[in-house]
């Protein structure tokens, strides 16, 4: 599915150079459950950028399912954002002031009028929300919010899910439930890449590569019997209740998540 050789990404501030990305290799093959862990500043968000072809490297060689990257235009691909990729983030990136069914209605721009609609409400349901179609992200929890970012995902039958922190802002129980679904999604077939801070989140992915400025340090599989431990020592306590929390921050301009999805901004 992804193929990275020796990928490196340089950002220059002033008369510095950030090496945000120092030379990576990595292999997902298709159907694959990958966490990203790693300190803060460490190039995990880069690295998802860059896989999810939202930015290009500096160098090196990116392959989606067998095409290189490098020679594609912008328009195409956006076009392979928009059809094959979702992308799911810690801030949701919602529009703000529109009904959860026009944010999961956003990525449909290559789909028959006719059946957007149907498709949209099919991802609300998926996700549990099909009664909440009608509101607005500003009535929802923060839970309810990434749901309806993972529908908005989802819309397209992504083969590849790229998420950045998705549990980030959420309380563990509702983090819980964002993960139950991304459980379900890689059961399916969808190749899942995941960003995350948290062991426990960690270990749900059936592979754990750790950056450390720029490089991969660490890459292996995560044992079931691991896996069972973390998840069982986190079991005994039991979860805050009722506390989910509110957005914390604006929610991105139509923009900014148009670019995302792979569609203009200003409609069709
Ligand atoms: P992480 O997601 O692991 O916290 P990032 O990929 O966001 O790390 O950042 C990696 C490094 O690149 C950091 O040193 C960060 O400051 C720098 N960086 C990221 N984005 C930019 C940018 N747009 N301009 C300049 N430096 C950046
Ligand atoms: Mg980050």
């Amino acid at each position: 599915m992804l193929k990275a050789v020796q990928l490196r990404k340089d950002y220059h501030m002033g008369h510095t150079v950030v090496h945000a990305l120092d030379g990576v290799d990595l292999h997902i093959p298709a159907g694959g459950f990958v966490a990203i862990t790693g300190a803060s500043g460490s190039g995990k968000s880069t690295l998802m950028h860059i896989l999810g072809c939202l930015d290009r490297p500096t160098a090196g060689l990116l392959e989606f399912n067998g095409q290189r990257i490098s020679g594609i235009g912008e328009k195409q691909l956006a076009r392979l954002r928009n059809q094959h990729i979702g992308f799911v983030f810690q801030t949701f990136n919602l529009i703000s002031r529109t009904s959860a069914l026009d944010n999961v209605l956003l990525p449909l721009v290559y789909t028959r009028r006719a059946y957007r609609r149907k498709h949209a409400l099919e991802a609300l349901e998926r996700v549990g929300l099909a009664a909440r179609a009608k509101h607005t992200p500003s009535e929802m929890s923060g839970g309810e919010c990434q749901r309806v970012a993972i529908a908005r995902a989802i819309v397209n039958r992504p083969r590849l899910i790229l998420a950045d922190e998705p549990t980030g802002n959420l309380d563990t129980r509702t983090g819980d439930q964002i993960m139950a679904i991304f459980d379900e999604l890689h059961a399916e077939g969808i190749t899942i890449v995941l960003v995350t801070h948290e062991v426990d989140i960690a270990v749900r992915a059936q592979r754990i590569i750790r950056m450390q400025d720029g490089r991969i340090v660490e890459d292996h599989p995560v044992a079931p019997e691991q896996r069972q431990v973390v998840l069982a020592s986190r079991g005994q306590g039991l979860p805050a209740s009722g506390a989910i929390q509110p957005m914390q921050e604006p929610p991105a301009e139509r923009g900014a998540v148009a670019g995302v999805l792979g569609v203009s901004a200003t409609g069709e």
